[in-house]
């Protein structure tokens, strides 16, 4: 999943207002981030086949350490210590918040996912495959994060002139990244992907920091 993933990040911004959007951004994406400097690493091995399924080129083969169910939670245990460590103003809902956003990046890309996600190491690997369906999947990972932008639109308000459009502009950004990932040609090899993903992972972040400055949390 790509742009799917960025729906609980607004929701749980807009739900907890401690936690800035962008730190939400950089945590339900923190499976992939991982999985990115796995491959160009050597750590973890996917090939590229076109074709290998409607939305997109990647066979996940051996991607145990960023996408496993187990270390997921391990990710999530270490990133929400780590949020409330360094930010401890923000308290223990934020940090909960913080981590249910990096266990989320599992359950959301289990449902696109061919079966490469391990339920325990060396145990069965699943995935439900949306991604056979490229239209569908195109429409579900849009439906959701329009679900989020929704929330966080209603639950936040300008700070400065531009936050009436920021989240607007945004969601047409990240709807735009979307169709060129699902219609676009396969990267030439695995660590293209990888850095390719890793780039616009942190374009997207930065996006986020955005609406961070042009919108605050409504009183409550
Ligand atoms: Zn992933």
């Amino acid at each position: 999943m790509f742009i799917g993933h960025y729906a609980p990040a607004f929701a749980g911004a807009a739900i907890e207002p401690k936690v800035k959007l962008w730190h939400m951004f950089a945590a339900v994406q923190l499976v992939d981030i991982v999985w990115a400097v796995f491959i160009l690493t050597g750590i973890e091995s996917m090939r590229i086949v076109p074709g290998f399924t409607a939305a997109n080129h990647f066979d996940l083969y051996h991607v145990p350490y960023s996408h496993s169910l187990p270390m997921s939670v391990v990710w999530a245990i270490a990133g929400g210590a780590a949020y409330y460590f360094a930010r401890r103003g923000a308290g223990r809902t934020a940090a909960l918040v913080v981590g249910a956003g990096i266990l989320s990046h599992w359950f959301a890309d289990l449902i696109v996912h061919t079966p490469d996600l391990e339920l325990w190491f060396g145990g069965p690997k699943v995935g439900l495959g949306l991604w056979h369906y490229r239209e569908i999947s195109l429409i579900v990972e849009v439906g959701l994060l329009m679900g989020g932008v929704y929330l966080y639109q209603n639950l936040t308000e300008p700070s400065h002139r531009l936050g009436e459009y920021s989240p607007g502009l945004f969601l047409g950004f990240m709807i735009a990244l979307q169709a060129f990932n699902t219609f676009g040609a396969p990267p030439p090899t695995p660590n293209a992907a990888a850095i390719t993903a890793l780039f616009a992972y942190f374009i997207l972040i930065g996006g986020a920091a955005m609406l961070d400055y042009t919108r605050k949390p409504k009183p409550r």
